[in-house]
């Protein structure tokens, strides 16, 4: 695969453009796999690519129904952080923000990789007490967090109102090194990064069934024909449950749309990401000048990936109490995702009752962050079988155990 450099890119400038790749490969499916992956989102790719490169798997394939990265990967607000409450989860998060400082010179693509620091408004004691407890718990798991003052809170962004009518800011949780990248950026790098690995990406090639025998999984009906494989990896996000029956068995997942909307492009006024949870809303400026809004789930499960004038309403009358600045902001566009709730708000990253098949859902409304950590688990526990110690605490069996990993305050409002 071509790499992009200084070089090359004044190499192609002299003799027009004409040169460049290919950004990966669109190959036909071939009729068998040792590892197929179902879902070519950020976690599909990246589960894909860690299998070739730390476990040196050659034969894998990632169907994607539609385009890559098209999925909730191209439509979320790209909050990345780590700040979680509990330890199990503060260790994924915090080795996919790190993998984050590194990836765009690892994948050889900018992704925009942005550290500008993320703050998580308290507008309530409650609140308040629940983020204390976190920066607490952030310190001994080593993640750099700490709650601050209603002045800090203004200083790192003056566009605030810190009296608000209804929530007057009391504090608020910060993580200097959490940030935002650009979301189709991850997607493509490692789309790239997998394709010079030899895997195969097959877009517009939907399963629409699983094959198995007494053994375990044996392969895919898709709309491209049939595929054998010996390993199948479902990483679908809000489509987990249909997969799942496929399969013939079940997962403790309810899926609901998620929605956001971008303004107008405006001159930059806005340079951490503020999270305002108690009023439901949360808020960055893209590098192009949009703001970057974003609300709550659907209150009901469903499939519609679009959005709706009810949400938009509710966040940005919800925003405009924080930020009266905004008020008189059109809005450019808005659209929604199908994002996979657990109830305890945490992800699923499993063996299942069929041999041979593993799942990785559940990242609800904030698993764009968790992308390189989850593809670095998941494709340890294709590879052997059995999870590592990134992966170990989020099997299917702790529902059944009653062990959940409650992180409904970390996982609030969304992000
Ligand atoms: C509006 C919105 C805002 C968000 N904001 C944030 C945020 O700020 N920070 C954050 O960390 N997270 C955020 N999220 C959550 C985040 O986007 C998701 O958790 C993450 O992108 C899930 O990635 P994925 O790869 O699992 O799923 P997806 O990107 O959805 O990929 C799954 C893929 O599977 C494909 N697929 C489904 N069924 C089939 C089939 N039968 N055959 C073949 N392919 C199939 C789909 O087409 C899709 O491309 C947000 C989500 C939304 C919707």
């Amino acid at each position: 695969m071509q790499r992009y450099s200084a070089f090359s890119l004044f190499s192609e400038a002299l003799r027009g453009h004409t040169g460049w790749e290919r950004a990966w490969r669109s190959p036909e499916p071939g009729g068998f796999y040792d590892i197929i992956i179902v879902g070519a989102g950020g976690h599909g790719l990246a589960t894909a690519y860690y299998l070739a490169k730390n476990h040196a798997a050659r034969s894998i394939a990632v169907l994607e129904k539609g385009w890559l990265g098209g999925g909730n990967t191209g439509r979320n607000t790209t909050i990345i952080r780590s700040n979680y409450l509990q330890d199990d989860s503060a260790a994924i998060y915090e080795k996919a923000r790190s993998l984050y400082e590194s990836l765009s010179q690892e994948l050889n693509l900018n992704l925009m990789f942005s550290p500008r620091g993320v703050m998580m408004l308290a507008q309530t004691h409650h609140e308040a007490r629940g983020y204390i407890r976190i920066a607490n718990a952030n310190q001994y798991q080593g993640i750099e967090t700490e709650y601050i003052p209603p002045s800090r809170v203004k200083e790192l962004c003056p566009i605030i109102s810190i009296d608000g009518p209804r929530y007057p800011i009391l504090g608020a949780l910060w993580q200097p090194r959490g940030g935002t990248a650009r979301h189709d950026a991850v997607a493509w790098g490692y789309a790239r990064a997998c394709c010079s690995l030899g895997v195969d990406i097959i877009e517009n090639c939907e399963v629409t069934g699983i094959n198995r025998d007494a053994g375990g999984v044996t392969g895919v009906t898709t709309t491209k024909g049939d595929i054998g494989c010996k390993k199948l990896g479902i990483v679908v996000a809000g489509h987990s449950g249909k997969l799942a029956s496929m399969a013939g068995f079940r997962l403790p997942i309810e899926s609901v749309a998620l929605q956001a909307l971008v303004s107008e492009p405006v001159k930059p006024c806005l340079d951490v990401v503020v999270m305002a949870n108690t009023v439901h809303g949360y808020i960055s400026q893209s590098d192009k000048g949009e703001l970057v809004i974003g609300g709550g789930a659907d209150g009901y499960n469903n499939y519609t990936q679009r959005g709706s004038f009810l949400h938009i309403e509710e966040t940005v009358r919800a925003l405009v109490e924080t930020f009266p600045i905004i008020s008189r902001l059109r809005m450019l566009r808005q659209w929604g995702g199908i994002v996979d709730m657990t109830g305890d708000r945490s992800p699923i990253l499993s063996k299942t009752p069929v041999p041979g098949i593993f799942v990785n859902c559940g990242w609800g409304t904030g698993g764009f962050k968790s992308i390189p950590g989850s593809g670095w688990a998941m494709a340890e526990l294709i590879t052997l079988g059995e999870p590592g110690h990134l992966a170990a605490p989020f099997g299917l069996e702790r529902f059944r155990e009653g062990r959940f990993i409650d992180e409904s305050v970390a996982a609030g409002v969304a992000h």
